[in-house]
């Protein structure tokens, strides 16, 4: 009796429990726990490392093969990066034709040496950028296992993100340099080849030692545990640090909750450390100089500012370091870190820091698959990059304007692809840069004119303490988007995301008719959008009129700064015109203008306006 009772009863429980994993979107994340130790030889600018990687399958799958990334074999003549890269249609100079003219001691390259999984050696295949892994013992779900590798590699010549021997004279910029496990997630392995674009990682701890010639100065992610033993400028005040005896040191770093881990080093780095009010500290790395000094002391002003207002408008910064590190070719973002390019004028430098810096909060925290939506990385980053160097620097009312001009001329040049191709899949380089980067900040700025700045402001705050930790994709946006405005915004994904259709409306006429005024609007662009329509008098005052979608299935608040809502009608997307009848004499009226906040990435702005 009890047990017929009980069956149905635990069947019921179980099945909730089920629902309950659903309402978390069915989703789980991989963990990883790396130990390395590793030894750099200044000299051959190669290092061999011993991995112990503690590897989490959280996933309700058994996993009967792994996958690492070995990123530094993309360096080498032939490789898919080496020919993608001469063979594109536009190719980024920085990388051109370099790879393929690489000496043997130039190149770059990471294999692994031996591999176990519990203590018993596994077979591996290393297939360019990706070692392929067949498990003798398939990892069950909700199980950990324990691999161990040891390894070897040649740090290349700086082409792109890492290297040696940077144009700036930086010796190693490390990034993407360890055997990293690739992703699994509910779309299965993410095991893509490295062809110089985006990446994807799974969060966990690091524990690095990294074992170099005692001149040189170490930065990047982690917190140095043994800043007494180190020095340069890392130990505690007051504190003498000891001569080290061999001609080595060894630096030992711990980052919590990061999913990669990236260091620069350079015998002459200058390391400035700012603490800030909030318990941050910042740290910069440097070569001192005619083209770096002044601006560089500058900087510490304004890494802190940057930290404050990111912090303030897009969540707490999650975590007690940020080290900005001379190095690189340019700009890139790692955990805790970034590497920049430094003999730059002052506003270049912080624009570049800020970008990066914003790229914590984008690529760090939530981390989306960057290679399925570079423009949820790139284009967000921007988004913030922009308000962030107004906020500092008191500029422009519109901060955004660059990307919507960046977003015009891509889809007026015909090389137009959707925002959901594959980030190594775009046709050029400059149809992946304006996607990714402007149509990508242009997909937040208009969705500020879609649901209300302050609406969107809000829901970013809340797609942070929503989705931090845990990869969100373009419909977990979009869903909380919905949550915080109380609107239907399907509609809004499928034409801006996943197809180039644009936007343009109109005014079409606008008559006098019985002492009545006749606006006529037209929809041109295959984009439906909601339709700001400002009426201005002679008298100098303004009326606003307001075009909902109907798909939208309700409509926007009022927002600040804009003229008093005196009418709301739905417009269906399937009419190309709208007629307004305005109870106003057509003489009383001044202008007649579609969104005259320019939010709207409008691709026609010249027919938006009629003037009498
Ligand atoms: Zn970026």
């Amino acid at each position: 009796m009890i047990k017929s009772i009980m069956k149905p009863f635990i069947g019921l429980f179980l099945f909730v429990g089920a629902l309950g994993a659903n309402a978390q979107n069915g989703r789980f994340q991989q963990a990883v726990q790396y130990t390395m130790d590793v030894n750099m030889d200044v000299q051959s600018n190669q290092f061999t490392g011993k991995q112990v990687l503690k590897y989490t399958n959280n996933s309700p799958d058994t996993l009967n093969r792994v996958f690492y990334h070995l990123y530094f074999n993309a360096f080498q003549p032939g490789s898919m990066m080496d020919v993608r890269s001469r063979t594109i249609a536009d190719p980024d100079r920085r990388v051109a034709s370099r790879i393929a003219k690489l000496k043997p001691n130039e190149i770059g390259y990471l294999h692994a040496k031996t591999l176990t999984m519990n203590g018993k050696a596994l077979k591996f295949k290393e297939v360019e950028t990706i070692l392929e892994v067949d498990l003798e013992e398939a990892i069950l779900p909700h199980s950990t296992v324990t691999f161990e590798m040891e390894f070897e590699g040649q740090v290349p010549i700086q082409i792109r993100r890492s290297g040696r021997d940077s144009e700036e004279g930086v010796r190693y910029s490390m990034a993407q340099w360890y055997p990293k496990m690739a992703n699994y997630d509910e779309q299965g392995w993410h095991a893509n080849p490295y062809i110089g674009r985006e990446f994807y990682g799974i969060w966990g701890d690091f524990d690095v030692k990294i074992t170099i010639d005692k001149s040189y100065v170490l930065g990047g992610t982690g917190y140095l545990q043994n800043p007494n033993e180190i020095g340069h400028g890392y130990e505690d005040e007051g504190v003498k640090v000891p001569t080290p005896s061999g001609k080595n040191l060894t630096w030992h770093f711990k980052a919590p909750m990061v999913h990669d881990f990236m260091w620069g080093a350079d015998p002459k780095y200058k390391h400035d450390k700012v603490l800030m009010e909030n318990g941050i500290t910042v740290h910069h790395f440097y070569i001192p100089g005619a083209k770096t000094t002044e601006n560089w002391e500058k900087l510490k002003e304004y890494t802190p500012k940057a930290i404050d207002y990111l912090s303030k408008n897009f969540g707490q910064y999650p975590y007690k370091q940020f080290s900005v590190v001379q190095g690189g070719d340019g700009g890139m973002e790692y955990a805790m870190s970034t590497l920049i390019t430094g003999e730059r004028p002052l506003q270049s430098l912080v624009g570049v820091m800020v970008h990066e810096l914003a790229h914590s909060w984008f690529h760090g925290v939530l981390a989306t698959n960057e290679s399925l939506y570079p423009w949820m990385d790139e284009g967000f980053t921007s988004y913030a990059t922009d308000l962030t160097m107004s906020n500092i620097f008191q500029t422009s009312s519109n901060p955004n304007r660059g990307s919507y001009n960046g977003y015009f001329r891509l889809a007026k040049s015909g090389l137009e692809e959707p925002l959901s191709t594959h980030a190594d899949h775009y046709h050029t380089n400059s149809a992946y840069g304006a996607a990714a980067y402007s149509k990508g900040a242009v997909f937040l700025s208009q969705l500020g004119y879609v649901i209300g700045d302050e609406v969107r402001n809000r829901a970013m705050l809340r797609y942070f303490e929503t989705w931090k930790f845990r990869h969100p994709n373009v419909n977990d946006l979009v869903r909380i988007m919905e949550k915080e405005s109380g609107l239907e915004l399907d509609w809004y994904k499928e034409y801006f995301v996943n197809s180039t259709k644009t936007i343009d409306y109109g005014v079409k006429e606008v008559k006098g008719s019985g002492g009545n005024t006749e606006i006529t609007l037209e929809r041109i662009g295959l984009m439906p959008m909601p339709v700001d329509l400002v009426v201005t008098y002679k008298d100098g005052t303004s009326e606003l009129i307001y075009l909902p979608l109907v798909i939208m299935r309700g409509e926007k608040g009022a927002e600040n700064g804009m003229p008093v809502r005196i009418r709301t009608e739905a417009w269906p997307w399937t009419n190309l015109t709208k007629t307004l009848v305005l109870t106003k004499d057509f003489k009383t009226i001044k202008s007649v203008e579609i969104d005259p906040s320019k939010r709207m990435a409008d691709l026609q702005p010249e027919n938006n306006k009629v003037e009498f």
